[in-house]
């Protein structure tokens, strides 16, 4: 039975990805993404019988990790379709948008790292790796001894040993990979975690006042990131209350409080009716503004979701000698309402370095993938350089625009 592949939708474009396999008897689909810079408001779904509408011919979804480029579409997806996904990867998904009162809108079957999972003569292995997405995955697909991997969204600048990863991937028929940092030039490089670590770990040093981490929930690693700066400099760690969401759907085993603006302030009632949530069994205990600023020992993790609360408090405390790392890609400083919280918290004595690093693979990381497991064809996704490959053209077959491709 031919394994065949068909890039249905993000080949030479970052995002929306959507990557069918199918024999004659089995069909899957890889992540079912939304088009980046769509909202559920307007979105763009692709015109696709058996997954979107009419009678379900696929027999399963599988998917990479959490980001909306990679399941936005889930919603959309025929009900029938059994969808698979990371559990941990899962659980962050469900917490963040629980958070934002809404619904994911599936239940899927978990997937464990490793451990294979066969539908009818397709066999699919989760592999984890690294990316901005807690708990990503990449997938080893295989059927009538043919070896498909894709590679979805990863890196090798986390804290997972990327060498490892590749001692653990095969050679393979074919690898799909992503090349989202590739139109960046090729002497693009990013830091990893750890040097984001030590250089916030130096800058916390070097500064005596309270200290902020503006992220994403998201990016569970950045979390982890700033938690462990905290550690190392002595600093109590506090989250918002997202972000203490995250960590516990992600399980995270911090020593940490969680932020809970005190009832003292009559203008502080928002804060407290978007605070409680009734997690009253959150393993990170709470602690009112006024104890958590009383002292300038802390380092306190923001996100978009409390900027305003915490403006109402901050204005009240000393900021003196502080820090505000900027843990999001640049681009978002120009947003107004986050270039308004920048330019306040520089009023209040703040230096605002940045503290960010890419979820993607360089182009050397990438080289090493394809390095490691020799593939006979490539077929770029997830980017807008797919001519990058072309210098593999010598070695193996490149295909830029992939419908059907027989295995
Ligand atoms: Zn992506
Ligand atoms: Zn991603």
């Amino acid at each position: 039975m031919a394994l065949k592949i068909n890039i249905i939708r993000g080949q030479n474009q970052i995002g929306g990805s959507i990557i069918e396999l199918y024999t004659d008897s089995t069909r899957i689909i890889l992540d079912v993404g939304m088009n980046l810079g769509e909202s559920k408001l307007h979105t763009s779904v692709p015109d696709v019988p058996g997954l979107f509408k009419g009678y379900p011919i696929y027999d399963a979804i599988f998917v990479s990790h959490y980001h909306s480029d990679h399941m936005g579409l889930l919603k959309y997806v025929l009900p029938e379709i059994p969808v698979y996904m990371g559990r941990t990867a899962y659980r962050v998904a469900h917490a963040l948008s629980k958070h934002q009162g809404g619904k994911l809108g599936f239940r899927p079957a978990f997937l464990d790292a490793e451990k294979p999972v066969t539908i009818g003569d397709i066999t699919v292995t989760p592999i984890p790796c690294d990316h901005s997405a807690y708990g990503s995955f990449m997938f080893l697909v295989s059927s009538g001894g043919k070896t498909v991997l894709y590679s979805a969204d990863f890196r090798s600048t986390g804290r997972s040993d990327f060498d490892a990863l590749l001692e653990t991937l095969p050679e393979v028929d074919v690898l799909i990979t992503e090349g989202t940092t590739l139109s960046r030039g090729l002497d693009f490089h990013e830091p990893s975690e750890q040097e984001l670590e030590d250089f916030a770990v130096e800058t916390l040093r070097a500064h005596k006042g309270p200290s902020v981490v503006y992220l994403s929930a998201q990016n569970v690693e950045r979390i982890i990131t700033a938690y462990n700066a905290s550690k190392r400099t002595n600093r109590r760690f506090i989250m918002d209350d997202l972000t203490s969401t995250v960590a516990e759907a992600a399980g995270l085993d911090f020593d940490a409080y969680v932020l809970r603006p005190s009832h003292s302030f009559a203008d502080l009632g928002e804060i407290v009716s978007t605070s409680m949530h009734g997690r009253e069994s959150s393993p990170y205990p709470a602690v009112s503004d006024k104890k958590a600023f009383g002292s300038p020992d802390f380092l306190l993790c923001l996100t978009p979701q409390s900027l305003i609360n915490f403006r109402k408090v901050a204005q009240r405390s000393s900021f003196k000698d502080s820090v505000l790392f900027f843990a999001r890609r640049e681009t978002h400083m120009l947003k107004p309402a986050t270039a308004a919280f920048i330019a306040f918290m520089e009023s209040l004595g703040a230096v605002v370095p940045t503290l960010h690093t890419s979820g993607h693979a360089d182009s050397n990381t990438i080289d090493r993938l394809i390095r490691d497991v020799r593939p006979s064809v490539i077929i770029p996704v997830h980017t807008e350089l797919a001519s990058w490959f072309a210098r593999y053209e010598d070695e193996c077959e490149v295909i830029y625009d992939c419908h059907d491709y027989e295995v």
